[in-house]
């Protein structure tokens, strides 16, 4: 067992799952998370994190992306599968978790060919998901292809929290300091330790890496299932229940290298008319609806996906990447923590010195 120490540096879902890992597979080893942000230590609607916490602002659902076209979305659906069945375990025995299994409903103007190549009974989201592809009749007018099965949903704060509840009960440590740079990670605790960058976009240092401003709105008005409803001109609306009480996320946007961190109100009006229109059995007027919050967040996008990989900087100083979640990082985390936990045991198992 080696004596060295390892730190992760983040806080979002990837450090703090991968956090987890490597505390089950080395609990003798100390293990410290240093984060510029940390999840809050209540789940008060006054909490404001900054926009590039992505983490705090995900709606979450898991949706899974057909069709398996290439390499990229092969992989993440491997990995969203593996975390599907450990997230069910979690909302089976950890009711507290803020995690929950529910219905799953989506909508498509205009459907990719492998999606229409789907029929009822095919795997989906896990194996025995209750995958059907609906009938004309059942799809609103202008939706040309639909389905139904059984997800997920997570209340991001509450998850968190307990993510991180759970790592320190067990040892874990966590330091809330903003590094210059990854590397400024062995400062920490000296050289002799293995650096876990889960940093979301890896401080500004990866040219391969984007952000997706994300705005939703969170109303007070409890939705029974996740639905999601793409047109073609690629925009969309979606609602994602918070489990345990915490309301819908009303989405969303996707902007490409927008930096806005203050939530537009014409992006609100937008996303709440559309949500009326799209979803006429949740709330019937704008109006009705009990707004709790404005949501605006940067998804921590990676040309190519995750960034998995190890990189020794200096004789001694060993970095595993695992960044670069873009927009499906609670659905892919137990697939992409175990991704890295894989690196890790690479260099402490291997010939490579801490
Ligand atoms: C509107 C919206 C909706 C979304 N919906 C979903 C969804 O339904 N399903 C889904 O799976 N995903 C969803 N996502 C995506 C998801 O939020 C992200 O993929 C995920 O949160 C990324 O997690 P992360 O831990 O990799 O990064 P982050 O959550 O960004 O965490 C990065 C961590 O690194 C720390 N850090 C960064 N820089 C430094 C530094 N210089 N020094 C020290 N620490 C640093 C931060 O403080 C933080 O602790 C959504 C995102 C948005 C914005």
């Amino acid at each position: 067992m080696p004596r060295a120490s390892i730190v992760v540096v983040g806080a979002g879902v990837t450090g703090l799952t991968a956090a987890t890992l490597l505390q089950q597979e080395y609990p003798n080893v100390a293990i410290t998370i240093v984060a510029a942000e940390t999840p809050m230590p209540s789940t008060s609607l006054n909490d404001t994190p900054s926009a590039d916490y992505a983490s705090m602002w995900a709606g979450a659902h898991y949706r899974p992306i057909h069709p398996l076209t290439t390499p990229q979305l092969q992989f993440e659906h491997k990995l969203g599968m593996h975390a599907a069945g450990i997230m069910r375990r979690i909302a089976r025995e950890n009711p507290e978790a803020g995690v929950a299994e529910m219905p799953a409903m989506e909508y498509f103007q205009k459907p990719a060919p492998e999606l229409l190549r789907m029929t009822t009974g095919d795997v989906y989201a896990w194996p025995g998901d209750g995958f059907r592809v609906l009938e004309k009749h059942e799809l609103p007018r202008d939706a040309a292809w639909g389905c139904e099965y059984q997800s997920y949903c997570i209340n991001v704060p509450v998850y968190c929290r307990w993510l991180m509840d759970r790592f320190l009960a067990k040892g874990g440590r966590v330091i809330r300091r903003r590094l210059s740079s990854v590397g400024e990670a062995f400062v920490v605790a000296g050289e002799d330790q293995l650096v876990v960058n889960c940093s979301g976009r890896n401080i500004g240092t990866d040219p391969k890496v984007k952000i997706i401003r994300g705005q939703t709105v969170l109303v007070k008005q409890q939705y029974h299932r996740t639905i999601t409803w793409q047109r073609a001109d690629g925009t969309w609306a979606f609602l994602i229940p918070r489990p345990n009480g915490g309301g819908t996320i009303v989405g969303g946007t996707k902007e490409l290298d927008d930096w806005e961190s203050a939530p537009r109100d014409e992006t609100r009006e937008r996303l709440l008319r559309r949500c009326v229109e799209s979803f006429p059995d949740f709330v019937k007027t704008v109006e009705e609806f009990v707004v709790l919050k404005d949501n605006v967040g940067r998804r921590p996008w990676r040309e190519g996906g995750y960034r998995f990989e190890i990189e020794q900087i200096a004789p001694g100083k060993t970095i595993v990447h695992g960044y670069g979640a873009g927009g499906r990082g609670y659905e892919l985390s137990w697939g992409a923590a175990g991704k890295i936990l894989e690196l890790a045991k690479e260099v402490l198992g291997g010939k490579a010195k801490l």
